[in-house]
């Protein structure tokens, strides 16, 4: 149950004034259902505005306020291609005012011939002349209030704008209630944080690195406490012992030897599972270091003493390629696998429940449709999570535990993370490396090529799918605007389609349904489509050996960890793969540094590393199109710098006097506030139910 302290900040973002609606969609997209996710959102940065008389005055990547006359509206030449309307500054210069798709029509209202009005935003040129993509702001009059110093930049999503997000988290703020502290009042004092209320008010305010590491310690400190809480609810619980005989592994004809580092981790987990503490250890391995076998074994061997496993994905379509390649795999040992995700119904899905109930299933692969109440286990004693997606990791282990006997829990993820941010994300589980790749990979071809030949890449891209073999096109990143950038994927989406044929190209991005997206992953996956068009939203475990193409437009603006996954989604057959990175005209430094690293090495965990410094750690971890963030709050440098201190706070909560391993006295009752506050609350349902 949720503290009633919390109430408030758990009611409907419709209960703030000015909801209605219409803005439901574009709060929905960015995750604010509750009063609390508005407390959350918090600026990306702040700008400050300058107002200038003319143009002339202004500079490239200036923010700037200015008063325009409107002269003209240029439709675009065909339906994906912007608004432009031209106006003019009072020194007779011209500007173009840009609008991609919906905001077009709210434009032309806005701003009618004729009419005089103060516009901001950042201005950029291109082609020698003036322009401001999607202004932030547009007024009749009270530009000089526009130059402010001091305004907050939100994300966000279409039909939204600045100063409505503004005043949402202004009334949000209102409705603050006073929390007891769980921060010891000495190191309130010594870090100089304020209090959390006061934390969120100052966050949303301005630029205060104060506020803002007191709130990414809260969400460190919450993410730590649940992983410990999870971990010593396990240790109290007791699991099977399972010791394989390996009369099934035997059996299982590999095509392959198994490199090193994957005997050591087979190892390591068999060890584990002999154990009858319940394991919790996490498989880390780059893309493509073969973590599906060391599942595979470690399943075997949960089979081979008596128990069932289950293999979690995170989507539909992973589940059945895990499905399909296991069943072929396992084939000569005998084991019986079936699938079971969300969308099995019927005569199919009874007699898949029953199985498991009697246990003439061995191994089940599916989505999160494996842990639903009406799922029932004649004996689960093992879990694997395909951990593509980590955000909340604790709710998923703690999901994993539900049976009565805690099953042995190994999750995996294929983003190499560096070191120093393991223990934040992961806790204290035990972790096994995969840090050696099969032998034989072709390294993949890697090449930075001028977006100016994209006439000989769309030409080369033909040549290879009239071979028969198939390419992915990620999208390029446009700026920080979904609609600018779905914008841009739909116009060369629309023109590869021209060139290609429709049948022959698919498209996924964001905004499309998770059915819809499916479907058109799946017609990639069977190969009835040979290009597929995406927004950086390719589901990153999807293994397709006959795409030995990539192409990733606007390189320069992805993260180099980004790149190399995306990268991962080629070189995975026998042939030859290559991946092209078109850039745009201007690189800055950093972005050369990453691209040449990027043709330089294959090896993810030394890529994570340069990224981390490179980045210099002043970002959030998840970037919007990467969509797994591990913390929403914290940054990497946050995290380095803070997720030790949490790591002991938490430990200090956890051991306290009474019970061990539980939250008790005043501050372990505000803590518990904290866990619900961020939703990390699964480790207090387990002890609670459990
Ligand atoms: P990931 O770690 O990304 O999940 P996979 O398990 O999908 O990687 O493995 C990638 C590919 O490498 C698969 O085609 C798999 O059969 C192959 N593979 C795995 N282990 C070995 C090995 N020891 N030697 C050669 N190929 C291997
Ligand atoms: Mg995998």
């Amino acid at each position: 149950m949720r503290p009633d302290i919390l109430n408030p900040l758990f009611a409907e973002v419709a209960t703030l004034d000015g909801v209605g609606p219409k803005l439901r969609k574009p709060l929905d997209r960015l995750g604010l259902t509750r009063v609390r996710d508005v407390l959350y959102h918090l600026p990306d940065r702040f700008v400050s505005r300058r107002a200038i008389a003319n143009l002339d005055e202004g500079s490239v990547g200036e923010q700037v306020v200015v008063k325009l006359t409107v002269r003209e509206h240029r439709a675009g030449a065909s339906q994906r291609a912007p608004l432009r309307v031209m106006a003019e500054d009072a020194a007779g210069n011209y500007l173009a005012l840009i609008y991609f798709g919906k905001a077009g029509y709210s434009a032309r209202k806005q701003l009618p011939v004729g009419a005089v009005r103060w516009v901001a935003g950042k201005l950029e040129q291109y082609d020698q002349s003036w322009q401001i993509v999607h202004p932030d702001h547009v007024a009749e009059e009270g530009g000089a209030a526009m130059g402010r110093l001091c305004e907050p930049v939100y994300p966000l999503a279409e039909g939204l704008t600045q100063p409505r997000m503004a005043d949402f988290a202004a009334q949000a703020l209102v409705r603050l209630p006073d929390l007891p502290e769980w921060i010891t009042p000495s190191q309130l004092a010594r870090a100089g944080w304020p209090a959390w209320a006061e934390a969120l008010r100052l966050a949303h305010r301005g630029d205060n690195p104060l506020a803002r590491d007191r709130i990414a310690y809260d969400e460190l400190l919450a993410n730590a406490l649940a992983l410990m809480l999870v971990r010593a609810d396990n240790r109290r619980r007791r699991g099977q012992a399972l010791k394989g005989d390996g009369r099934l592994r035997a059996r299982l004809a590999l095509p392959f030897p198994l490199t090193g580092a994957q005997q050591r981790s087979i190892g390591e987990i068999e060890g584990d599972l002999a154990q009858d503490t319940p394991m919790l250890r996490l498989l880390q391995g780059d893309v493509g270091a073969g973590k599906t076998v060391v599942a595979l074994e470690a399943m075997l061997i949960a089979v081979e003493g008596g128990a069932q496993a289950a293999l979690l994905a995170p989507t539909e379509i992973l589940a059945r390629q895990h499905f399909e390649t296991l069943r072929r795999m396992a084939a000569p040992t005998g084991a019986e696998i079936a699938l079971l995700t969300g969308r099995d119904k019927g005569r199919a899905r009874e007699a898949t429940l029953l199985g498991l109930l009697d246990g003439s299933i061995d191994i089940i692969v599916g989505t999160h449709a494996i842990f639903q109440d009406s799922v029932a286990y004649r004996n689960l004693g093992l879990v694997v999570i395909d951990e593509q997606h980590r955000f909340g990791v604790s709710q998923r282990l703690a999901l994993a535990g539900k049976g009565r006997l805690a099953p042995h829990t190994l999750a995996m993820t294929a983003t190499p993370i560096p070191r120093t941010l393991t223990l934040a994300q992961y806790g204290e589980m035990d972790v096994s490396r995969l840090d050696e790749m099969p032998p034989g990979r072709q390294p993949i071809d890697t090449r930075v090529i001028a977006l100016d030949r994209l006439e000989d890449v769309v030409a080369g891209l033909g040549r290879h799918l009239a071979e028969g073999r198939q390419a992915y096109w990620v999208c390029p990143m446009v700026s920080d605007s979904e609609t600018i950038d779905l914008a841009a994927a739909e116009a060369r989406y629309g023109v590869l389609r021209e060139r290609f044929g429709a049948e022959a190209v698919a498209l996924v991005h964001g905004q499309l349904t998770p059915e819809a997206k499916d479907a058109a992953m799946e017609r990639f996956v069977r190969g009835e489509a040979g290009l597929l068009v995406a927004t950086t939203v390719i589901e990153v475990g999807v293994d397709v050996p006959n795409a030995t193409l990539m192409v990733i437009e606007q390189a320069e603006r992805f993260g180099l960890a980004q790149l190399h996954q995306l990268r991962g989604r080629v070189g995975r057959g026998a042939e030859k793969s290559v991946c092209l990175l078109l850039r745009g005209e201007t690189l800055s430094d950093v972005a050369r540094e990453r691209l040449a690293l990027l043709r330089e090495t294959q090896d993810g965990f030394r890529l994570a590393e340069e990224d981390l410094r490179l980045r210099g750690g002043g970002e959030l971890l998840g970037t919007r199109q990467s969509g797994d963030a591990p913390f929403r709050l914290a940054t990497l440098e946050q995290i380095q710098r803070l997720a030790p201190v949490a790591q002991e706070d938490a430990r200090l909560l956890v051991e306290h006097e009474g019970e061990p391993g539980t939250l008790g006295g005043p501050r372990g009752d505000a803590a518990r506030i904290l866990l619900y506050l961020l939703e990390r609350d699964a480790g207090v349902r387990t002890l609670r139910g459990g």
